[in-house]
């Protein structure tokens, strides 16, 4: 019996083992799909979290030592899939993609959130090199400089909105001739000079060099091709919550759930279903960063602690 199942290897899921067991939990368990680190092992730098600040290393090199300081305190990492999670009057169950399962008394999912691709050509070739899913991440790397963004909701919409106060001029780029976002946000966002609305247009192409982005190829919808110089493109058009482990066997969320599947939690990252924890991406009003998920995943686990105490 484990005293903590996490499931998830980013930020929030190592910073949530080493928090446990540097706690003196014995038995806790990271279930990390592939290799831990994350979604920021794709990212070619980082340069937002606190107290590190070195050019030379890659998502992958930050995340490297995160995993070595956790094993040493005593973390288990297993290389599975979790498929769902069940619990009983009083423990959890995990079920593994190949049918087999393991028991626990409280659970950490920080399994994240995927954004997703818009399709166009190019988009994975120059993902890291001038195409982004993330402003805060990405949109100082542009300073003073043009950008476009693609997508016509809310994200899109006031990461266009970020961005304008670091970049020269912010072209958002959208399929239709009307925005999803709240008519607030559009408001704002049309009265911000260097914002250009381009309205039933998209992204046929994003071309450059191994330097990386030169620019995007649009078309309007009277089908005339045009192209856009810019270095950076942000594509703004959705999230997948990975929360399928928290479905039973009937595709019922074991726990509250948002209206876009973001896992409901509250300022102690616990859900709605004792003893269950969430945390990073895969909650609720996530900010989507590093920093923030490890502080989340570090909150989850001094509660696990505290909830196994009272449970014992
Ligand atoms: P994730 O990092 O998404 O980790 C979730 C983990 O769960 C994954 O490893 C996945 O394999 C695993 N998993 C999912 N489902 C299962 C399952 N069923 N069973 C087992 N394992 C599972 N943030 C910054 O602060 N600064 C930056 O500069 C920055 N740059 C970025 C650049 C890129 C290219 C990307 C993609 C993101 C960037 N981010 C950045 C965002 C940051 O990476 C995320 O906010 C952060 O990684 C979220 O951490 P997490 O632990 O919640 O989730
Ligand atoms: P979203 O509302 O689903 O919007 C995605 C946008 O991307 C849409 O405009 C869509 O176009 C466009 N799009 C989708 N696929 C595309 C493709 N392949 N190529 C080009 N464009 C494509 O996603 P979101 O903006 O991330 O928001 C998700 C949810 O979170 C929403 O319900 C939103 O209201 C909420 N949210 C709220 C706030 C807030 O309240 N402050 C902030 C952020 C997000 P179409 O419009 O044509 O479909």
């Amino acid at each position: 019996m484990l005293d903590c199942a996490i499931i998830g290897g980013g930020p929030a899921g190592l910073a949530a083992g080493l928090y446990a067991t540097r706690g003196g939990l014995k038995h806790v368990t990271l279930f990390e799909m592939g290799l831990p680190g994350g979604q920021i092992t794709q990212s070619s730098e980082i340069e937002n979290y606190p107290g590190f600040f070195d050019h030379s290393k890659t998502g992958m090199d930050f995340m490297d030592t995160w995993q070595e300081q956790c094993f040493h305190f005593g973390l288990k990492h297993e290389m599975k899939k979790i498929q769902h999670i069940t619990k009983n009057d009083k423990y959890f169950t995990l079920t593994f993609e190949n049918s087999e399962t393991a028991q626990a008394k409280t659970v950490i999912v920080c399994t994240g959130s995927t954004p997703k691709k818009a399709g166009f050509k190019g988009e994975d070739d120059f993902f890291g090199k001038g195409v982004s899913t993330c402003a805060t991440c990405d949109g100082f790397f542009y300073k003073n400089k043009p950008v476009a963004v693609l997508g016509g909701g809310d994200t899109a919409l006031e990461e266009a909105f970020y961005l304008s106060n670091i970049c020269s001029e912010v072209y958002v780029i959208h399929r239709r001739d009307t925005f999803r976002a709240a008519p607030s946000t559009i408001e704002r966002v049309q009265r911000k000079e260097n914002i250009h609305l381009l309205t039933d247009t998209t992204i046929e192409e994003v071309f450059g060099d191994a330097m990386g982005v030169g620019g995007i190829r649009i078309k309007n919808k009277e089908g005339n091709v045009s192209a856009l110089d810019v270095p950076g493109i942000f594509v703004f058009v959705g999230h997948n919550v990975n929360n399928e482990v928290l479905k039973d066997e009937n595709g019922h969320f074991i726990c509250e759930v948002s209206e876009w599947g973001q896992v409901v939690v509250d300022l102690s990252m616990k859900t709605s279903l004792a003893g269950l924890f969430a945390a990073g991406d895969v909650r609720i009003e996530a900010p989507k960063q590093v920093v923030c998920a490890a502080g989340d995943g570090a909150t989850a686990a001094l509660q696990v602690i505290s909830y196994i105490q009272e449970h014992a």
